[in-house]
């Protein structure tokens, strides 16, 4: 099929990919020329695990192709539209880059071209871009994960695809046949349907961690041991272990800005979202806790140097954006601290949005680590586990090491000298 991906985010690039790699002639569009620049000079705007080599490789196969305008759409099959949805100071989403894309190919498809939209959005606004455009539209929200976004887009959990119209149906499935195999459904449904099942699943993902945290947050002052506790509950196959990890919170550019759009959706229609609500509050006190374990430990941190290790919201992918380590880096500084980061791929880009104030990048955990009086472990990245306590403990000024991320084993790191600290665990 011929297809136009608009939009060459995390998103955008996996799905392009993908498609391409299955044999589809794909076009991806974005209007930041710098990074179609860099695109077209083969280096890679963001990191994403296995797309650099996948991209290449339909790229010299003349299958991929990448361009800031969307060029000829005579014959085009179908129009992914993959653009970001923000969030507006209000909560709600915005969604100017989408009603922007609608409007930069209104009328330019045929009637059989099918515009798909998979950037998340409000429920109703697929319906409102429908009276734009000329061919059919669907809602196909995308459920891909940062860190393994090939792996999602090859081998999807399901395809949930909101149309009722049965021709577009049989161009979907068509699609989506090298992806889905037994047990990886595409599911269809209405519209308005497809479009919440994305909010729900995000807001259950957020329930799920800022619940097992207020247990860890039970935990510290009743002596249990988060760890235990989730094992036991995650058992249940009704709850599952998947999601149970007590840490220092949620980040990353979907699951609170889908929560805060959700809420604001639900309130513009009388609602209150309760639940919801109270998971983004209880997120964002999680993301204070490092802080306050620290003031415990130290009284004040003035002229105290603290190290971060890993800054982007999760490991295997450079996206800070919402990441814990803003809201503690922010809150050291403020506190009269001195930091030092180390993240495998996004401290140069940690340090272009925080400035050098305060704050300077090491080239590896144990640079990051040397004289500092506390490590903090922010992002569960691979290296981290693997960390030579004794080898810390002998760089460090001081002994603490707070595990935001309980990677650690606690006994092998008493061991070796450091002041433990996880979260819900002693
Ligand atoms: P992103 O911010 O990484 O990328 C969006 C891209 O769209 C940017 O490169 C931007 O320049 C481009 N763009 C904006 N307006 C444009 C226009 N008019 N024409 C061409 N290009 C334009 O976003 P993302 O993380 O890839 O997310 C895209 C959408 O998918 C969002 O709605 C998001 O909520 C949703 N989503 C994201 C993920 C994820 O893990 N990142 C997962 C599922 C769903």
């Amino acid at each position: 099929m011929k297809i136009f991906v608009i939009g060459c985010g995390y998103v955008g690039l996996a799905t392009g990919t993908c498609l391409a790699e299955v044999g589809n002639d794909v076009v991806c569009v974005d209007k930041d020329t710098d990074k179609i620049a860099k695109i077209n000079n083969g280096e890679m705007p963001l990191y994403e695990p296995e797309l650099q080599e996948l991209l290449k490789k339909n790229v010299d196969a003349g299958r991929l192709r990448f361009s800031t305008e969307i060029i000829n759409t005579d014959n085009v099959d179908i129009v992914i539209c993959a653009v970001g949805t923000p969030t507006k100071e209000n909560g709600e989403a915005d969604l100017t880059d989408v009603f922007d894309v609608v409007k930069s190919v209104g009328q330019k498809l045929n009637r059989n071209s099918v515009f798909i939209m998979k950037s998340t959005v409000p429920v109703g606004t697929t319906i409102e871009c429908k009276k734009k455009l000329n061919c059919q539209i669907i809602s196909n929200p995308e459920f891909l994960r940062q860190g393994s976004a090939i792996k999602d887009t090859m081998t999807p959990d399901r395809i949930v695809v909101g149309t009722e119209d049965e021709k577009v149906k049989k161009i979907i499935e068509a699609l989506y046949a090298p992806f889905i195999s037994e047990g990886r459904p595409i599911v269809f449904m209405d519209i308005v349907s497809a479009e919440l099942s994305k909010y729900a699943a995000n807001a259950f993902l957020s329930t799920k961690i800022s619940f097992i945290n207020e247990i860890a947050d039970f935990c510290e002052v009743s002596g249990a041991n988060i760890k235990h506790v989730a094992k036991a509950i995650g058992l249940d196959s009704r709850i599952g272990q998947n999601f149970l990890n007590a840490g220092i919170g949620y980040g990353g550019g979907c699951l609170g800005k889908d929560n805060k759009a959700l809420i604001s959706q639900a309130k513009k229609i009388g609602k209150n979202l309760d639940i919801i609500t109270a998971v983004e509050s209880r997120n964002e006190k999680q993301k204070n806790i490092v802080l306050e374990k620290l003031i415990k430990h130290f009284g004040d941190l003035n002229g105290h140097t603290i190290c971060i290790l890993g800054l982007s919201f999760k490991p295997k992918t450079d996206d800070l954006r919402d990441a814990p380590s803003n809201k503690i880096v922010k809150n050291l500084l403020q506190s009269g601290a001195m930091v030092k980061v180390y993240d495998p791929v996004s401290a140069d880009k940690f340090i272009e949005f925080h400035g050098t104030k305060n704050i300077s990048k090491a080239s590896g955990m144990y640079e990051a680590g040397k004289d500092a009086d506390a490590v903090i472990i922010t992002t569960e990245w691979d290296e981290f586990k693997d960390m030579d306590f004794n080898k810390m403990k002998s760089l460090m000024k001081g002994s603490l090491l707070i595990d935001g991320r309980n990677i650690c084993d606690p006994a092998l790191a008493k061991k070796a000298g450091l002041k433990y600290i996880g979260i819900g665990v002693s």
